[in-house]
This record gives structure tokens, C-alpha cells and sequence, in this order.
């Protein structure tokens, strides 16, 4: 039911991003407008797979998810590292303070999941079955959006706020004028789900640095394995025409990679040719875009779940009150403050993420940090907290950290010289 004076906040897009965003902004009194052009009360992104990363668990746990997730089966993450140098484990004694897991749980688990959870929230609209084709503009602002339902039914939702939590392709930043800056991508991806597949690792994600092919096995919910390689651009015919052969060949060649014939595959190969990174500008007068609308990158490092929780929490914690009243200075205010959160928080993390997206080989500092790793407890705790994206990428290469790091291999040359050359 429209709100007589319009909505405080319009959110476009009901999956992780703009469910999160609308749950938040109800808690705080807000009429939130939630739409989404699925009306499908079971729809889920069916190409993720689905490793979120620990620095969203506090944000999952505020939103009162993580019983759920765990109810239904989710399994808390964390993963090894398998470089040239050795294996990677985050110590038992974490130094760096950090949530001890994520989550790992299918996307058709969480996704309707957590959209029912929005949709029974106090304060909350919504929409399904509604998509989102033109903004509400006057006097240099966005202030509403027109949607359309089933048979062409035409609505106006005036809002003091529109969120863009409509993903990858979104529609609401074109509308706006907002451009996304693109970064090309050097792997392709492939993935599918195992039954009953062992790890040596057991329960604990595995993850192999093949340079420049990564390949991944992620243990979740009901028993599942999901199975991926994200092999350099240049293998996309051998993969294109049977990727099972390829994923079997590759495993195959992992030593300490599960045999995929022992398990049972259950589902189709899911593929991506061609991801480039794209990065947009999140905020304008009256709207802010979360989740992948504002940064889809790629996902060989597993963030844009995690992302799409934190984003959507940090928007509705600047934003607050400011959506209630009349003074769009204070909104305009509230969103700066967001969109300079994203970037203290994110933009070291994605100007790494995007460069080691081309396909190159691991960097100096990149060498140092894995091989030191491997050797160091210190180093691992440094690596795993970057790796999980609880600390910045400034920390991760703060002198201190550097400098142990530079230590740890010297120490180990005089020790062990031939093994330890920085490769
Ligand atoms: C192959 C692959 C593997 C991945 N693996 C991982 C991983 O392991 N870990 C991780 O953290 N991330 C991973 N990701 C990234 C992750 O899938 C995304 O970052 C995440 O889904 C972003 O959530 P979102 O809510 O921003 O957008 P989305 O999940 O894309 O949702 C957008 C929503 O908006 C709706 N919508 C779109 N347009 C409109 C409109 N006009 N009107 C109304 N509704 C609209 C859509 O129907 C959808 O519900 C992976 C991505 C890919 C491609």
C-alpha cells in the first residue's frame, strides 16, 4: 500500500543488497518501498558461488540471519590457501581481530530467505513482480521511481531516497547517468555442485593458486560441494565445449584436490566467458546505489556477498533519520558520508582485486605476502584477514606488516637458502 506522502526510501532490487538495505532502514522507522521485478517468492541468482566472507558476519548477525543460515544448513567458512610456497591456514590464535567464520549456503537457501525476512519487516513494502523503468526527477534530484507490473499496471513511488540494489547491469545507475568504469578480466569461470565429494580438508574450503588458472572446492549446505576453476582466458574453447572434461582434467592434476569421479555430480556447469570489473560512482542528489550496482568485481575472491550486506548497512547507518524529514541537505550530507565510507573501506581492495583480475603473475609485494604466509603464523593471520576483508589493504601492507613479512623470508634464507628465493 503507497505510503499517502510517498515512501522515505524506494529500494530497487530485493536480493542480498536492497533486502538487507530495506530490513535496516525499516528497524529505523523508515516506509521502505522494496521492489523487485521477480515475482517468483523462490527466485535466487543462480550464478554465485556463494563464499561470504567473514567481515560480513557481524552485518548478518545484526540482521538476525545467521541462526537461519545455520538452521538451514549453512556451513561456517574459512579456507586454505594452496600457493608454490606451501599451504595457508589462518592460525587458531587469531592476533588481528576478526570474526572466526563466514558463511557458505546455496543462494536458493538464502536468497528467498532473506527476502521473506525483508518482506515481514514492519515498515516494509513489497513489491514483487514490479520492475523499476524510469526515475522521478525535479529540480536536479531523483525522487521516486515508476514501476511496472504484470500487463503493463504502471505505478509511481515518490521517494525522499532511491536505493539501486538492482545488480550487476543496473538499470537504476543508467537511469541516473551514472557510468560504470570497466576493467577488463583475464579468467573465465566455471563451477557445478558435487554430492558427497571428501575433502582432505574436511569441512574447511580449499583454494589453489595454480598461476595463472585458480581452481576451488567450497563445501555448503545439504552436503554440497561446489566445484570451480577459473582457468586463464586463453583455455575458453577447451572449457566452452565440455567443461566436465576440463574441471576433471585439472582436478586431476591438483595433488591435493579431491578426485571429482569419487563424487556425484548434480548440477549443470555454470560458466562466465567474459566478468569485466565494473566500479560506479554510489551516490547522486536523493539516491545511492549498493551491493554490485555500485561495484561488481571480480569474484575469484568471494567479496560481492559479503559487500552487499556491508554496503547496505552502511548506507542505512549514514543515512538514519536523514530519509525521514524535508531537508534534502542532510540526506545529500548522509549519503557523502556513505559513499566515503565505501571508499576508505573498499577502494584498496578493489584496485588490487581488479589488477590480479588481468591474469598476471603475483606482484612483488604479492610473492612476499603468500610466501611469508606459508611460513609464518603472523603473516598467515595478516593474509587471512585481508583475505576475508576484515582489514584494509593499507593494513594488509602497513610497514609492520610488511616488514615481518621481509623478515620472516630473510630469516628463513639463512636458514633454508635454496628454498627461499622470492620465486
Ligand atoms: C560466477 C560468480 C561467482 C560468485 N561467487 C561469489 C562468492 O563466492 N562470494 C561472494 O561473496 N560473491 C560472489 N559473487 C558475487 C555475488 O553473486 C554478487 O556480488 C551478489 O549477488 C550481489 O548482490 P546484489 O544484491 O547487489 O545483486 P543481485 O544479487 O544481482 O540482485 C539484484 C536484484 O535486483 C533485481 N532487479 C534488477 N533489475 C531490476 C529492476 N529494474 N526492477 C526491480 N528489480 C530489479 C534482480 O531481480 C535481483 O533480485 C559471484 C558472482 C559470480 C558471477
Amino acid at each position: 500500500m503507497l505510503a499517502a506522502s510517498g515512501y522515505d526510501v524506494a529500494i530497487v532490487g530485493a536480493s542480498i543488497a536492497g533486502s538487507a538495505a530495506a530490513i535496516f532502514f525499516a528497524r529505523q522507522g523508515a516506509r521502505v518501498a522494496l521492489i523487485e521485478r521477480d515475482s517468483d517468492p523462490a527466485a535466487y541468482k543462480k550464478v554465485c558461488t556463494h563464499f561470504i566472507q567473514s567481515s560480513a558476519t557481524p552485518t548478518i548477525q545484526r540482521l538476525g540471519l545467521a541462526g537461519p543460515i545455520e538452521a538451514a544448513g549453512g556451513v561456517r567458512n574459512e579456507v586454505e590457501l594452496h600457493t608454490r610456497w606451501g599451504k595457508i591456514v589462518a592460525p587458531s590464535q587469531q592476533v588481528i581481530a576478526r570474526p572466526a567464520f563466514g558463511y557458505s549456503i546455496r543462494r536458493e537457501k538464502l536468497d528467498p530467505m532473506l527476502r521473506q525476512m525483508a518482506a515481514a519487516t514492519p515498515g516494509v513494502d513489497f513489491m514483487p513482480g514490479f520492475s523499476a523503468h524510469e526515475l522521478l526527477t525535479s529540480k536536479g534530484r531523483i525522487r521516486g521511481v515508476t514501476v511496472y507490473g504484470a500487463g503493463g499496471a504502471q505505478r509511481q513511488i515518490p521517494a525522499r531516497l532511491v536505493v539501486g540494489a538492482d545488480g550487476r547491469h543496473s538499470r537504476i545507475a543508467s537511469l541516473a547517468g551514472i557510468v560504470a568504469r570497466e576493467k577488463p578480466t583475464g579468467r573465465i569461470g566455471y563451477f557445478a555442485y558435487y554430492r558427497d565429494l571428501p575433502l582432505q580438508s574436511g569441512d574447511r574450503s580449499q583454494m589453489w593458486f595454480l598461476e595463472p588458472d585458480i581452481a576451488y572446492a567450497f563445501p555448503n549446505d545439504d552436503g554440497m560441494t561446489l566445484v570451480a576453476a577459473m582457468p586463464s582466458h586463453d583455455k575458453v574453447a577447451e572449457w566452452k565445449a565440455d567443461p566436465e572434461t576440463a574441471m576433471n582434467r585439472l582436478y586431476e592434476a591438483i595433488p591435493d584436490a579431491p578426485r571429482l569421479a569419487s563424487g556425484r555430480l548434480v548440477s549443470p556447469f555454470f560458466g562466465t566467458i567474459d566478468y569485466p570489473n565494473l566500479i560506479r560512482e554510489p551516490v547522486r542528489p536523493g539516491l545511492a546505489l549498493i551491493g554490485d550496482a555500485a561495484l561488481c568485481i571480480d569474484y575469484l575472491w568471494g567479496v560481492g556477498c559479503g559487500w552487499a550486506f556491508q554496503s547496505a548497512e552502511w548506507l542505512a547507518d549514514a543515512v538514519d533519520e536523514s530519509c525521514k524529514g524535508a531537508d534534502e541537505a542532510r540526506l545529500d550530507k548522509a549519503l557523502a558520508a556513505y559513499a566515503q565510507r565505501r571508499k576508505s573501506e573498499l577502494a584498496g581492495h578493489e584496485f588490487l582485486i581488479s589488477d590480479y583480475a588481468t591474469g598476471r603473475d603475483f606482484n612483488f609485494i604479492e610473492r612476499l605476502m603468500f610466501s611469508a604466509a606459508a611460513l609464518d603464523p603472523a603473516c598467515a593471520d595478516n593474509l587471512s584477514a585481508f583475505g576475508q576483508r576484515c582489514i584494509t589493504a593499507n593494513a594488509f601492507i602497513g610497514p609492520k606488516n610488511l616488514a615481518r613479512a621481509a623478515w620472516v623470508k630473510a630469516r628463513h634464507a639463512i636458514g633454508s637458502p635454496a628454498q627461499n628465493r622470492l620465486q
